[in-house]
């Protein structure tokens, strides 16, 4: 494997020239090419032996972190939360961002803010109103864990983000990265962050070989980063890094020509671009098929709430569960809303089919219109319970899956003129 900090030879500023050959062909500047020739040698005699630390040695680190603090200079994109140097807003921002694209989280983040400007009024708010902001952008376990940890820090006095790490991160849901972005970026801290799309820059510009979804990954990659961190604007640097990753170090088409890291990237001067990063292949992940119903009694509908801890936690969706092989739809919806609800339904039509994915799962929802026809509601599974009028049903944080069923519901349907059929 060549040295990966050192040029290669056929590069256009490489520093492995043939002082024969150079003289050979300009014979007229014999004398001046000689003279560069010895200057560079004893230059090179002063250079310490070539470097095959996956780190950048430091003189490189300098010119690498000046590059890319230019860059971002001019390419940074004007988003909400760069607007603002309040540490909670930008921990809102952060926890928001994780596992999430740009583009989705603005409105929510807005909204959020707008509702909750404050770390205070966070904490004050109830957890169902902290949901329905929530409703739509997934990994609920985040919103959960904001919010108990503003509720923390009141609870202790503090009205605002701790400074100081090692308290920050003690909160719920803080881990490294949220806790080194929002301590660098609101504070100045020297911590550098690793996510995604860090691990996919280093991984292209060191020529890291260990897979990026490895359990052992994560101290390499940190290393790394922290060695390249600018320490003097870590916040800025940590952004620009980040935001190198989304808009030019993409996963499938790097603009390698628009890259401030383009000379030094190992990936790139050996053209294996396309290698980085490395990535332990996963099994195909699994599929499961599932059914609901919207059961109808007196212009009502039955809304259900999951337990407060697990997937999806304190959302509310129509009552059903998962289908065991062998049983029809229509059947496996009678019998679920019968043990979950302790109702008897008759199930009248199928509405539609949605389809959802989640990290480990995907699964396939077919969603009943249902009667109720006798029984007495008596959960098992779901926490609470609700009658709801059909207009009532954007008051409630709904799980994604069934909120994208709203938009098969007909007005003629939800006033829910159920027949026996
Ligand atoms: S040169 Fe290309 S591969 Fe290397 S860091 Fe830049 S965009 Fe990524």
């Amino acid at each position: 494997m060549p040295d990966r900090w050192t040029w290669r030879p056929g590069q256009s500023d490489q520093c492995g020239l043939s002082g024969i050959g150079i003289a050979a062909r300009y014979s007229a500047n014999v004398g001046i090419v000689f003279a560069a020739r010895v200057r560079y040698e004893l230059r090179r005699m002063k250079t310490p032996p070539p470097h095959d630390s996956p780190c950048p040695p430091a003189k490189t680190a300098v010119a690498l972190r000046r590059r890319l603090l230019a860059w971002y200079a001019d390419r940074r994109r004007d988003l909400p939360w760069r607007r603002t140097s309040d540490p909670y807003r930008i921990w809102v921002s952060e926890v928001m961002l994780q596992q999430t694209q740009v583009a989705t989280v603005i409105p929510y983040y807005e909204r959020f803010i707008a509702s909750f400007p404050d770390l205070a009024t966070l904490a004050r708010a109830d957890r169902q109103t902290v949901l329905k902001h929530w409703e739509g952008l997934g990994y609920y376990r985040r919103a959960h864990h904001l919010h108990q940890a503003t509720r923390e820090l009141m609870a202790a006095g503090k009205e605002r983000v701790p400074d100081r790490r090692e308290v920050f991160r003690s909160l719920p849901g803080v881990g490294d990265y949220i806790a080194n972005a929002v301590m660098s970026i609101a504070y100045e801290a020297p911590l550098a962050v690793v996510d995604g799309n860090v691990k996919r820059v280093l991984a292209r510009l060191c020529g890291l070989t260990t897979a990026v979804n490895h359990p052992a990954a994560h101290r390499e990659y940190q290393a790394v980063a922290d060695t390249l961190l600018d320490r003097r604007h870590p916040g800025n640097y940590n952004q620009a890094l980040m935001e190198l990753g989304a808009l030019v170090c993409t996963p499938r088409h790097p603009e390698c020509g628009a890259c401030p890291w383009q000379t030094a990237c190992f990936a790139h001067r050996n053209g294996v671009v396309a290698d980085y990063p490395r990535r332990i292949r996963k099994a195909p992940i699994p599929e499961h098929a599932m059914v609901a119903g919207i059961v109808g009694h007196r212009n009502r509908l039955l809304i259900v709430q999951r337990p407060a801890e697990g997937l999806l936690a304190g959302l509310w969706e129509f009552p059903g569960g998962r289908r065991e092989g062998g049983q029809s739809a229509k059947a496996a919806c009678r019998a679920i809303l019968n043990q979950t609800t302790g109702l008897s339904v008759s199930v009248q039509r199928h509405i539609t089919r949605v389809n959802h994915a989640y990290t480990h799962f995907k699964i396939v929802v077919d969603l009943f219109l249902c009667r109720k026809d006798k029984g007495r509601v008596r959960l098992q599974g779901p926490t609470a319970f609700r009658w709801i009028r059909p207009d009532e049903l954007q008051d409630f944080p709904f799980t994604g899956v069934h909120k994208k069923t709203f938009a098969k519901l007909s007005p003629d349907m939800l006033r829910l003129r159920t027949r026996r059929t």
